[in-house]
């Protein structure tokens, strides 16, 4: 069972010192990554930082392997996942997955989460007031789970974490600096569902990423 390592649990300290210490317990103790995610998230499930607390149904907080490598993250749940309270379960999960599995990648093997934990209504995107109470979550995520390599999965995440506004096609095909780990950007699924000419770039993009984890094996 992986364990927070000091140098991760310094990061989460920095993180509360930065004025977010309500989703944080108040003692840090050295737990298993598991074991301090399912803490934070049955902690925070409640959570009411934000607007979108008034008209979702679930907190989708993030699914997958807390050791993962690869973490990809998506702009924020929809239907599917506001009802299930798991990310990435509709259609665009279902093709997320296949996409996975063409890299050779389970879903099990990697961790899912979203910028904003609770559904926007109407899948409108999520709103800078929303998306920066909500930020301090997926950056105690990152902390714990460590990924060497982070999918911005849409403009819109890529937008977020990159601190920019650029176009998607521009922000593809390389690797950023991302606190620890390499970040990279593609397609959101639901993206490549509405326009199938965007398959083939999004397939480059997934070899691009196989190709970084072929090379940085941990
Ligand atoms: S979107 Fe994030 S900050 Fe807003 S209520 Fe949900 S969990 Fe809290």
């Amino acid at each position: 069972m992986s364990t927070l390592s000091e140098a991760q649990l310094r990061k989460i300290e920095l993180l509360k010192l930065s004025g977010i210490q309500d989703i944080f317990k108040p003692e840090v103790q050295i737990v298993s990554k598991d074991k301090y995610l399912e803490e934070l998230r049955t902690e925070n499930e409640h959570c009411k930082r934000c607007k979108l607390a008034a008209t979702r149904k679930s907190f989708v907080w993030g699914q997958g392997n807390t050791d993962a490598r690869v973490v990809f993250i998506g702009e924020g749940p929809g239907e599917q996942e506001d009802e299930q309270g798991v990310p990435f379960v509709g259609k665009a999960g279902q093709l997320l997955t296949k996409m996975l599995e063409a890299i050779e990648l389970s879903r099990e093997e990697v961790y899912i989460t979203n910028i904003v934990k609770c559904r926007p209504p109407q899948n409108r995107n999520p709103e800078e007031d929303e998306i920066q109470a909500c930020l301090p979550f997926l950056l105690t995520q990152l902390s714990i789970i460590q990924p060497s390599i982070i999918c911005a999965l849409g403009k819109v995440a890529a937008n977020v974490l990159l601190q920019n506004d650029n176009s998607l096609g521009s922000m593809r095909q390389k690797f950023y600096n991302f606190r620890d780990s390499k970040l990279m950007v593609t397609y959101h699924p639901s993206a490549l569902l509405r326009n199938s000419q965007w398959k083939r770039p999004a397939w480059e993009d997934l070899k691009m990423l196989k190709r970084e984890l072929q090379k940085n094996v941990r």
